[in-house]
């Protein structure tokens, strides 16, 4: 049986080490992000939020209902991790990209950046397709292990929610093996649970 079933959060509560950001902890900073983002995209519209799939379904969600702009939203696939813990060090776009976005800014919703390879190859593609800027906003950056500086066009912006350890994290959208996205808090997961 899953471990994810009626008892889920109790059996997730016993895989975690611990609790690195509350739900308080991510509502404070989400607030903070919608207000900085709305004041310095009020003049840069439309804005196209382009938020990747999966595991940053639950902070684009609470996060674009702080953006007090008028946006578009949509959801892209960039695969580059499997089951384990560890980039491939390769990014495929596994969904086109279904809006036009020439002449338009652009805001990217992460999860986490690792070693920066997923969101460098997003970056790339949304200036081919004809971006006026691309700006990202991640929630949570593992700095120490960045491979891939991040290189973004001018006139765009960076935003982040927390400087990550470099341990694996899930919770709040983020998985490991598929479990664990619905946990409301992000957590240090014991690493005999991924290294079995
Ligand atoms: P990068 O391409 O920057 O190395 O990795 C970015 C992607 O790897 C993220 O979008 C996320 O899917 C995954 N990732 C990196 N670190 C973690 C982590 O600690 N926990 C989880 N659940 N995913 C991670």
């Amino acid at each position: 049986m899953s471990s994810l079933s009626n008892d889920g959060r109790m059996q997730a509560e016993e895989d975690m080490e611990r609790v690195l950001w509350s739900p308080t902890d991510i509502e404070k900073r989400v607030v903070e992000l919608g207000a900085s983002i709305s004041h310095d995209f009020s003049h840069s519209l439309p804005l196209i939020v382009i938020a990747v799939a999966t595991g940053a379904f639950m902070f684009a969600a609470d996060l674009v209902r702080k953006i007090s702009l008028p946006i578009s939203i949509e959801f892209i696939r960039v695969q580059s991790y499997g089951n384990r813990t560890e980039s491939s060090g390769v990014a495929v776009i596994s969904t086109e990209l279904q809006i036009d976005i020439i002449d338009k800014h652009v805001l990217v919703i992460e999860d986490i950046i690792d070693t920066g390879t997923t969101l460098s190859r997003l970056v790339s593609y949304l200036k081919e397709k004809g971006a006026a800027s691309v700006s990202v906003c991640a929630l949570l950056d593992k700095v120490l292990r960045r491979k891939i500086p991040l290189q973004l066009p001018p006139g765009s912006r960076f935003y982040r929610g927390f400087e990550c350890p470099d341990d694996f994290v899930v919770g709040y959208g983020m998985d490991f093996a598929e479990e664990y996205r619905n946990l409301p808090y992000i957590g240090l997961l014991k690493p005999a649970k991924y290294s079995a």
